[in-house]
């Protein structure tokens, strides 16, 4: 023993101190169970079962009865829920393998032909001739500035048509 009167193991790391046992059925007792929410994650983690499944509603069309369903979350940090972190570092693990990592891209695109971008140049010009109408005919229907409370003020320049 040391000076504190700590009790160490044989390798001198002090261990801790055990809990004098409580009496059966008293508070303290009761504290010292383990929360069946604790329990049940831990359970969940050892099984490798997901801890924060996405509930989910399921509606059958047929018979128009609803079911929920619980899907996994999906996450990939293993602080979140490291049964399906691990399940993704399996399935990335896998993809690196088969090789999904490629550098280039596997499927390259045809360069722009002339007849393509005679075609943009021509629809551009179309919506260019489109927006001009509109503001054409909004000019026209429509008196700018709009008119003021008092009776003397007019337009300065008559509008030529
Ligand atoms: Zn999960």
């Amino acid at each position: 023993m040391t000076t504190l009167d700590v009790p160490t193991t044989t390798t001198g790391v002090a261990q801790a101190p055990v809990a004098a046992p409580a009496a059966s059925g008293s508070r303290l007792a009761r504290m010292r169970l383990p929360k069946v929410n604790d329990a049940l994650l831990d359970m969940a983690a050892k099984h490798g079962v997901c801890i924060r499944p996405v509930s989910l509603r399921r509606i059958d069309m047929d018979t128009g009865r609803t079911e929920v369903i619980d899907i996994p979350c999906g996450a990939t940090f293993s602080d979140k829920c490291p049964a399906c972190a691990g399940r993704a570092q399996r399935l990335r693990t896998q993809q690196i393998i088969e090789g999904w990592h490629r550098t280039d891209e596997p499927i390259t695109t045809d360069p722009v032909s002339e007849d393509q971008a005679a075609l943009l140049i021509q629809r551009a010009q179309l919506e260019f001739d489109r927006a001009a109408a509109v503001l054409r005919r909004c000019r026209s229907t429509t008196k700018w500035p709009p008119s003021t409370s008092t009776p003397t003020s007019t337009r300065s320049t008559p509008r030529s048509s």
